[in-house]
Protein backbone atom coordinates (compact mmCIF):
# COMPACT_ATOMS: atom_id res chain seq x y z
CA UNK A 1 0.00 0.00 0.00
CA UNK A 2 1.45 3.52 -1.32
CA UNK A 3 0.64 7.27 -1.29
CA UNK A 4 2.02 8.88 -3.72
CA UNK A 5 1.63 12.87 -3.67
CA UNK A 6 1.64 14.88 -6.97
CA UNK A 7 1.10 11.36 -8.26
CA UNK A 8 -1.16 13.16 -10.69
CA UNK A 9 1.88 14.33 -13.25
CA UNK A 10 5.39 13.53 -14.25
CA UNK A 11 7.97 11.90 -11.56
CA UNK A 12 4.90 11.20 -9.01
CA UNK A 13 2.38 9.55 -11.83
CA UNK A 14 5.46 7.50 -13.37
CA UNK A 15 6.07 6.37 -9.90
CA UNK A 16 2.68 5.29 -9.59
CA UNK A 17 2.40 3.50 -12.77
CA UNK A 18 5.25 1.87 -11.75
CA UNK A 19 4.13 0.49 -8.48
CA UNK A 20 0.54 -0.34 -9.96
CA UNK A 21 3.02 -2.95 -12.24
CA UNK A 22 5.13 -4.13 -9.52
CA UNK A 23 2.06 -5.14 -7.58
CA UNK A 24 1.11 -2.46 -5.31
CA UNK A 25 -2.41 -0.52 -4.45
CA UNK A 26 -1.40 3.06 -5.05
CA UNK A 27 -3.42 6.33 -3.65
CA UNK A 28 -2.77 8.76 -6.25
CA UNK A 29 -2.57 12.09 -4.59
CA UNK A 30 -2.89 15.27 -5.91
CA UNK A 31 -4.17 18.59 -5.84
CA UNK A 32 -5.49 17.83 -9.23
CA UNK A 33 -8.08 15.51 -8.42
CA UNK A 34 -9.22 15.28 -11.64
CA UNK A 35 -6.55 14.21 -13.32
CA UNK A 36 -5.57 12.22 -10.03
CA UNK A 37 -9.06 10.17 -10.84
CA UNK A 38 -8.34 9.80 -14.67
CA UNK A 39 -4.89 8.57 -13.77
CA UNK A 40 -6.71 6.00 -11.67
CA UNK A 41 -9.39 5.00 -14.36
CA UNK A 42 -6.53 3.79 -16.22
CA UNK A 43 -4.57 2.06 -13.76
CA UNK A 44 -7.64 -0.38 -12.91
CA UNK A 45 -8.57 -1.64 -9.52
CA UNK A 46 -5.29 -1.06 -7.52
CA UNK A 47 -5.46 2.70 -7.79
CA UNK A 48 -7.90 5.55 -6.60
CA UNK A 49 -6.98 9.01 -6.22
CA UNK A 50 -7.19 11.58 -3.15
CA UNK A 51 -7.78 15.13 -4.12
CA UNK A 52 -5.65 17.45 -1.19
CA UNK A 53 -3.27 20.03 -0.94
CA UNK A 54 0.50 19.70 0.06
CA UNK A 55 0.81 23.34 1.61
CA UNK A 56 -2.39 22.56 3.59
CA UNK A 57 -1.74 20.07 7.11
CA UNK A 58 -5.24 19.53 7.53
CA UNK A 59 -5.44 17.74 4.39
CA UNK A 60 -2.40 15.53 4.62
CA UNK A 61 -3.54 14.65 8.02
CA UNK A 62 -6.84 13.52 6.15
CA UNK A 63 -5.01 12.16 3.51
CA UNK A 64 -2.58 9.93 5.12
CA UNK A 65 -5.16 8.56 8.07
CA UNK A 66 -7.95 8.28 5.59
CA UNK A 67 -6.13 5.83 3.46
CA UNK A 68 -4.69 3.84 6.44
CA UNK A 69 -8.15 3.35 8.19
CA UNK A 70 -9.41 2.13 4.54
CA UNK A 71 -6.42 -0.30 3.89
CA UNK A 72 -5.27 -1.04 7.51
CA UNK A 73 -1.93 -0.06 6.88
CA UNK A 74 1.52 1.97 4.97
CA UNK A 75 4.17 0.58 3.29
CA UNK A 76 5.00 2.99 1.36
CA UNK A 77 5.00 7.17 1.19
CA UNK A 78 6.65 9.24 -1.67
CA UNK A 79 6.68 12.93 -0.82
CA UNK A 80 6.86 14.15 -4.09
CA UNK A 81 4.33 17.09 -4.78
CA UNK A 82 6.04 20.62 -4.89
CA UNK A 83 4.76 23.23 -6.28
CA UNK A 84 5.78 24.40 -9.91
CA UNK A 85 3.60 26.65 -11.01
CA UNK A 86 5.37 29.21 -13.65
CA UNK A 87 3.17 32.08 -11.47
CA UNK A 88 5.10 31.26 -8.21
CA UNK A 89 8.40 30.37 -10.12
CA UNK A 90 8.61 33.98 -11.51
CA UNK A 91 7.98 35.41 -8.08
CA UNK A 92 10.86 33.52 -6.53
CA UNK A 93 13.69 35.33 -7.75
CA UNK A 94 16.46 36.33 -4.87
CA UNK A 95 17.41 37.44 -1.46
CA UNK A 96 16.09 41.04 -2.23
CA UNK A 97 13.00 40.59 -4.35
CA UNK A 98 11.19 37.90 -2.91
CA UNK A 99 7.97 38.78 -0.70
CA UNK A 100 7.88 36.51 2.29
CA UNK A 101 4.61 35.64 1.38
CA UNK A 102 6.09 33.53 -1.48
CA UNK A 103 8.57 32.14 0.82
CA UNK A 104 6.26 31.13 3.46
CA UNK A 105 3.90 29.41 0.12
CA UNK A 106 7.01 27.27 -1.09
CA UNK A 107 8.36 25.94 2.43
CA UNK A 108 4.41 25.52 3.31
CA UNK A 109 4.11 22.74 0.30
CA UNK A 110 7.40 21.49 -0.01
CA UNK A 111 8.97 21.22 3.18
CA UNK A 112 5.86 21.56 5.85
CA UNK A 113 3.85 19.07 3.52
CA UNK A 114 6.65 16.23 3.53
CA UNK A 115 7.36 16.75 7.16
CA UNK A 116 3.39 16.36 7.76
CA UNK A 117 3.42 13.06 5.21
CA UNK A 118 5.95 11.22 7.63
CA UNK A 119 4.38 12.77 10.94
CA UNK A 120 0.89 11.61 10.19
CA UNK A 121 2.43 7.98 8.85
CA UNK A 122 4.85 7.14 10.95
CA UNK A 123 3.36 5.81 13.97
CA UNK A 124 1.01 3.79 11.70
CA UNK A 125 5.06 2.36 10.55
CA UNK A 126 6.86 2.36 13.36
CA UNK A 127 3.98 0.12 14.45
CA UNK A 128 3.82 -2.34 11.82
CA UNK A 129 7.67 -2.56 12.19
CA UNK A 130 8.33 -1.60 9.03
CA UNK A 131 7.77 1.56 6.03
CA UNK A 132 9.51 3.15 3.30
CA UNK A 133 9.56 6.86 2.72
CA UNK A 134 11.46 8.33 -0.34
CA UNK A 135 11.45 12.41 -0.41
CA UNK A 136 11.34 14.04 -4.07
CA UNK A 137 13.92 16.52 -3.44
CA UNK A 138 16.41 18.38 -6.61
CA UNK A 139 19.89 18.51 -7.57
CA UNK A 140 19.38 22.63 -6.96
CA UNK A 141 20.28 21.24 -3.24
CA UNK A 142 23.57 21.17 -4.32
CA UNK A 143 24.15 23.37 -7.09
CA UNK A 144 22.36 26.52 -6.24
CA UNK A 145 19.90 27.66 -9.10
CA UNK A 146 20.11 31.33 -9.96
CA UNK A 147 16.30 31.19 -11.48
CA UNK A 148 14.82 30.15 -7.99
CA UNK A 149 15.47 31.18 -4.33
CA UNK A 150 13.09 29.27 -2.13
CA UNK A 151 12.72 26.58 -4.07
CA UNK A 152 16.26 25.56 -4.21
CA UNK A 153 16.42 26.20 -0.15
CA UNK A 154 13.12 24.03 0.01
CA UNK A 155 14.66 21.10 -1.82
CA UNK A 156 18.07 21.42 0.63
CA UNK A 157 15.96 21.10 3.92
CA UNK A 158 14.16 17.90 2.26
CA UNK A 159 17.76 16.17 2.55
CA UNK A 160 18.08 17.88 6.07
CA UNK A 161 14.55 16.13 6.71
CA UNK A 162 15.47 12.65 5.13
CA UNK A 163 18.10 12.34 7.50
CA UNK A 164 16.66 13.06 10.64
CA UNK A 165 13.56 11.15 10.03
CA UNK A 166 15.97 8.21 9.07
CA UNK A 167 18.18 9.13 12.48
CA UNK A 168 15.29 9.22 14.45
CA UNK A 169 13.36 6.39 13.60
CA UNK A 170 15.32 3.78 11.66
CA UNK A 171 15.46 1.44 14.53
CA UNK A 172 12.57 1.37 14.10
CA UNK A 173 12.17 -0.21 10.74
CA UNK A 174 11.49 2.85 9.09
CA UNK A 175 13.65 3.82 5.80
CA UNK A 176 13.70 7.40 4.90
CA UNK A 177 15.54 8.08 1.44
CA UNK A 178 15.48 10.82 -0.94
CA UNK A 179 15.41 11.14 -4.80
CA UNK A 180 17.19 14.76 -6.22
CA UNK A 181 16.45 14.66 -9.90
CA UNK A 182 18.15 17.22 -12.14
CA UNK A 183 16.11 17.99 -15.23
CA UNK A 184 13.35 15.45 -16.29
CA UNK A 185 11.10 16.04 -18.95
CA UNK A 186 7.87 16.05 -16.53
CA UNK A 187 4.69 18.33 -17.53
CA UNK A 188 6.03 21.05 -14.87
CA UNK A 189 9.57 20.92 -15.94
CA UNK A 190 8.28 21.96 -19.71
CA UNK A 191 6.11 24.86 -18.76
CA UNK A 192 8.56 25.80 -15.79
CA UNK A 193 11.78 26.29 -17.37
CA UNK A 194 11.44 25.76 -21.49
CA UNK A 195 13.76 28.05 -21.94
CA UNK A 196 16.97 26.44 -20.23
CA UNK A 197 16.24 22.76 -21.38
CA UNK A 198 18.17 23.12 -24.29
CA UNK A 199 21.00 24.75 -22.64
CA UNK A 200 20.67 22.18 -20.45
CA UNK A 201 20.80 19.02 -22.27
CA UNK A 202 24.39 20.76 -23.92
CA UNK A 203 25.92 19.47 -20.46
CA UNK A 204 24.31 16.33 -19.82
CA UNK A 205 26.68 12.94 -19.77
CA UNK A 206 23.94 11.36 -21.22
CA UNK A 207 22.59 11.14 -24.84
CA UNK A 208 18.99 12.04 -23.68
CA UNK A 209 17.49 14.31 -21.26
CA UNK A 210 15.79 12.03 -17.97
CA UNK A 211 12.27 11.19 -18.48
CA UNK A 212 9.93 10.63 -15.36
CA UNK A 213 10.12 6.65 -15.27
CA UNK A 214 13.85 7.23 -14.92
CA UNK A 215 12.87 8.79 -11.45
CA UNK A 216 10.39 6.44 -11.13
CA UNK A 217 12.34 3.29 -11.18
CA UNK A 218 15.11 4.99 -8.80
CA UNK A 219 12.05 5.55 -6.15
CA UNK A 220 10.67 1.69 -6.54
CA UNK A 221 14.00 0.81 -5.71
CA UNK A 222 14.44 2.71 -2.82
CA UNK A 223 10.98 2.06 -1.54
CA UNK A 224 11.43 -1.83 -2.05
CA UNK A 225 12.85 -4.80 0.52
CA UNK A 226 15.85 -4.53 -2.41
CA UNK A 227 17.16 -1.09 -0.82
CA UNK A 228 16.82 -2.63 3.14
CA UNK A 229 20.60 -1.27 3.60
CA UNK A 230 19.92 2.19 2.90
CA UNK A 231 18.99 4.98 5.01
CA UNK A 232 18.88 8.17 5.14
CA UNK A 233 20.40 8.52 1.60
CA UNK A 234 20.03 11.11 -1.14
CA UNK A 235 20.53 10.09 -4.64
CA UNK A 236 20.97 12.21 -8.09
CA UNK A 237 19.34 11.56 -11.34
CA UNK A 238 20.94 14.03 -13.51
CA UNK A 239 21.85 12.59 -16.29
CA UNK A 240 25.79 13.64 -15.09
CA UNK A 241 25.16 17.53 -14.94
CA UNK A 242 26.60 17.82 -11.34
CA UNK A 243 29.48 14.71 -12.06
CA UNK A 244 31.52 17.72 -13.91
CA UNK A 245 32.05 21.08 -14.45
CA UNK A 246 30.08 22.16 -17.43
CA UNK A 247 32.38 25.36 -17.98
CA UNK A 248 34.60 22.86 -19.14
CA UNK A 249 32.81 20.93 -21.45
P1 LIG B 1 4.77 17.99 -12.34
O1 LIG B 1 4.35 19.41 -12.33
O2 LIG B 1 4.76 17.25 -13.62
O3 LIG B 1 3.92 17.20 -11.26
C1 LIG B 1 3.72 17.75 -9.99
C2 LIG B 1 2.36 17.33 -9.47
O4 LIG B 1 2.19 17.90 -8.17
C3 LIG B 1 1.18 17.83 -10.33
O5 LIG B 1 0.27 16.78 -10.60
C4 LIG B 1 0.55 18.92 -9.48
O6 LIG B 1 -0.88 19.02 -9.67
C5 LIG B 1 0.88 18.42 -8.08
N1 LIG B 1 0.84 19.52 -7.11
C6 LIG B 1 1.31 20.79 -7.28
N2 LIG B 1 1.03 21.52 -6.19
C7 LIG B 1 0.40 20.69 -5.32
C8 LIG B 1 -0.14 20.88 -4.03
N3 LIG B 1 -0.11 22.07 -3.41
N4 LIG B 1 -0.71 19.82 -3.42
C9 LIG B 1 -0.78 18.62 -4.04
N5 LIG B 1 -0.28 18.38 -5.25
C10 LIG B 1 0.28 19.41 -5.90
O7 LIG B 1 6.22 18.01 -11.68
P2 LIG B 1 7.46 16.96 -11.64
O8 LIG B 1 8.52 17.55 -12.48
O9 LIG B 1 7.03 15.56 -11.84
O10 LIG B 1 7.89 17.20 -10.13
C11 LIG B 1 7.78 16.22 -9.13
C12 LIG B 1 8.81 16.49 -8.06
O11 LIG B 1 10.11 16.44 -8.65
C13 LIG B 1 8.70 17.86 -7.42
O12 LIG B 1 8.99 17.73 -6.04
C14 LIG B 1 9.79 18.67 -8.10
O13 LIG B 1 10.26 19.72 -7.29
C15 LIG B 1 10.85 17.59 -8.28
N6 LIG B 1 11.85 17.88 -9.31
C16 LIG B 1 11.53 17.82 -10.63
C17 LIG B 1 12.52 18.09 -11.58
C18 LIG B 1 12.21 18.05 -13.05
O14 LIG B 1 13.07 18.44 -13.85
N7 LIG B 1 11.06 17.54 -13.47
C19 LIG B 1 13.81 18.43 -11.18
C20 LIG B 1 14.10 18.47 -9.82
C21 LIG B 1 13.10 18.18 -8.89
Amino acid sequence: MAIVTGGASGIGEATCRRLVAEGATVVIADIDGERAASVAAELGRAASAVQFDAADVTSIESLVLCTIERFGHLDVLHNNAALTSPALHAKDTNAIDIGFDTWDLIFAANVRGYLAGCKYALPTMIRQGSGAIVNTASTGAFSGDITRMAYTVSKAAIIGLTRQIATHHGKQGIRCNAVAPGLVMSPGARAAVPDVIQVMQRHLLTPEIGEPDDLAALVCFLASEEARYINGQTYIADGGMLAHNPAMA
